[in-house]
């Protein structure tokens, strides 16, 4: 049931429901099973199939599962499924994708190709060998097929050999490192690609003249990336409820907040890190929520995040005429098949609830989520700081109004700020207790 029929996005009011009601909404949208939602409740996932997971199992463990709202990811609404501890990340993710709308997140999802490494030391001529190597990477390349016939017939499967030379001398004498490049169609892929550098290893050796040393692949997939854009007018930046009167924000001035966060991302690493945090908020509830390895998709994100050699944010976001528009470019890789998908009821649920049936449509959907994280959490940070400015010049104007002058305009000002109360009212009792001490503030 990897194909649910179309849904929208749009649950106006779903965050007021009951668990139970939100349940049925979702059934009776989605086309699920009556029991659908049985794959969530406890036990579900047995501790025997738990036992059978992984080594030294004493029991199972459960997390807040949830479902964002809002989102049109490339012109198909979804229900983004969140498996996450930390508050505030479900609300963040819906309110991004609000921001969104009817436009919604556009994505382009490049070919679920991995990367798989062939170290090879004490080679004594580097050049001869990675020369050699070039010269047999058709023939590995036939030859690693061969041993995937199911793989290629779906369209994937080895597609090609790179050589890098990675040290000249040292402890290792010559290093070379053979990259076989593998198109893992719907898996995340890593046993595929580790079994098929296994199995080239000592030929790549022989042909290198040299010793094979590690085979494994590398998490930094920067051959399987996901590109999630967005553009939103200043209407929609514009909190709904600036609560002070007189302190209304625009969307211009959230727009021109968001872009300086941004760049402030790009200036320095120290925020880039918590810029990218706010992004793998929702990567990460996706993975979680969907069986996913997250600790391979985060360790792709940030080596990725750092390939140039400075530690860089993942997305970012820039002014336009009337509107802001943001890209995300990030590896992920996933997958719809393999992995804890066949044994965790739970994550097959939430693929479900997803529409997500391929690979590419879940890397899609994780991308959309991290970006409406993202954008969430700069437009909070900047209406905050923001609001903050409005309310100071606004409290200053209440002093006045009051009829403070002078120094008492700053000292009134700053009491209402601190106590959170910029209200006419209380400038007057502070500015009665100011100019008169034994006059008693109300309590
Ligand atoms: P897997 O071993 O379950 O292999 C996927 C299988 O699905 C393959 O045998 C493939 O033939 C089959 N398949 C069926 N339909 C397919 C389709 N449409 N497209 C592609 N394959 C299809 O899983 P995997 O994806 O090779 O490995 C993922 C697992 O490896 C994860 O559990 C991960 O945690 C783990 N792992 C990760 C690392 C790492 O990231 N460094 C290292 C080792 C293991």
């Amino acid at each position: 049931m990897s194909s649910l029929p179309p849904r929208s996005s749009r649950l106006p009011g779903f965050y007021r429901l009951a668990v139970a009601e939100r349940r049925r909404g979702l059934l009776e949208a989605s086309g699920l099973p009556a029991d659908g939602f049985a794959a969530l409740d406890p036990g579900a996932l047995s501790t025997e199939a738990a036992d059978g997971m992984i080594e030294n199992v004493v029991g199972t463990y459960a997390l807040p599962f949830a479902v964002a709202v809002n989102f049109t990811v490339d012109g198909i609404d979804a229900w983004i499924p969140m498996a996450i501890e930390e508050p505030s990340v479900v609300a963040a993710a819906s309110n991004g994708a609000q921001m969104t709308r009817p436009r919604g997140f556009s994505t382009r999802v490049s070919s679920p190709v991995m990367i798989g490494q062939i170290q090879i030391t004490q080679v004594i001529d580097l050049d001869a060998a990675a020369a050699a190597v070039r010269d047999a990477a058709d023939a590995l390349v036939a030859e690693a097929r061969l041993l995937v016939p199911r793989l290629a017939q779906r369209g994937g499967g080895p597609v090609a050999l790179e050589v890098r030379v990675l040290a000249r001398s040292g402890p290792d004498g010559g290093v070379l490192v053979v990259h076989l490049l593998v198109d893992c169609r719907d898996a995340m892929g890593a046993n595929l690609v580790n079994s098929l550098c296994e199995s080239l290893a000592d030929r790549v050796a022989k042909i290198a003249g040299g010793q094979p040393g590690l085979r494994i692949l590398s998490n930094l997939t920067d051959g399987r990336t996901v590109t999630v854009s967005c553009s939103i007018a200043d209407a929609q930046l514009a909190p709904g409820d600036p609560n002070v009167p007189g302190a209304a924000i625009t969307g211009a001035e959230v727009r021109r907040s968001i872009a300086a966060a941004s760049r402030f991302a790009e200036l320095d690493p120290y925020r880039a890190a918590t810029h990218n945090k706010g992004i793998m908020n929702g990567v990460d509830a996706v993975l979680v929520a969907t069986g996913q390895d997250w600790r391979a998709v985060e360790a792709g994100a940030h080596a990725y995040a750092a390939r140039t050699g400075a530690y860089r944010p993942l997305a970012v976001w820039w002014e336009r005429e009337g509107g802001l528009d943001g890209e995300l470019v990030m590896p992920l890789a996933v997958g719809t098949v393999g992995g804890a998908l066949h044994v965790h009821p739970g994550a097959r649920l939430a693929l479900d609830l997803a529409g997500a049936g391929t690979a590419e449509r879940l890397a899609a959907l994780c991308g959309a989520a991290g970006l409406a994280t993202n954008l969430a959490a700069l437009r909070a940070l900047a209406t905050e700081g923001i609001q903050r400015g409005h309310m100071a010049l606004h409290a200053r104007g209440l002093a006045r109004a009051a009829g403070a002058t002078g120094d008492l305009v700053d000292r009134v000002a700053a009491e209402l700020a601190e106590a959170g109360d910029i209200k006419l009212e209380h400038a007057r009792e502070v500015l009665a207790r100011l100019r008169n001490p034994r006059v008693k503030d109300r309590p």
